[in-house]
C-alpha cells in the first residue's frame, strides 16, 4: 500500500495591490543619525515636512531613510 499525492501545476502571479479595497500604501522617513522617524502617512508630502522641520530643530542632522509599506496580492492562473 502506498500514498499517492497528486501534485497540481499551478502558476502564481504577485503584483501591487492597486484594488479599491487594499491597503494604503504608506510613507514615513526616519533620521539616520537620531533614528527618529516620522509617523507613518498615506501622504507622502507628510514625512518630508518632517524632515525639514526635524533639520530646523537639529542642524547636524542631514541624512534620513524613506520607508514605503506597499500592499501586494498574489492571484493563481489555473
Ligand atoms: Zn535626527
Amino acid at each position: 500500500m502506498s500514498v499517492r499525492s497528486v501534485i497540481r501545476e499551478e502558476t502564481w502571479t504577485l503584483t501591487p495591490d492597486r484594488d479599491p479595497d487594499a491597503e494604503p500604501t504608506l510613507y514615513a522617513m526616519a533620521c539616520a543619525v537620531c533614528e527618529e522617524s516620522s509617523d507613518a502617512s498615506e501622504d507622502f508630502a507628510d514625512p518630508q515636512s518632517w524632515v525639514l522641520k526635524h533639520c530646523g530643530q537639529n542642524p547636524s542632522h542631514h541624512t534620513f531613510r524613506e520607508s514605503i509599506v506597499r500592499p501586494w496580492r498574489t492571484w493563481r492562473h489555473s
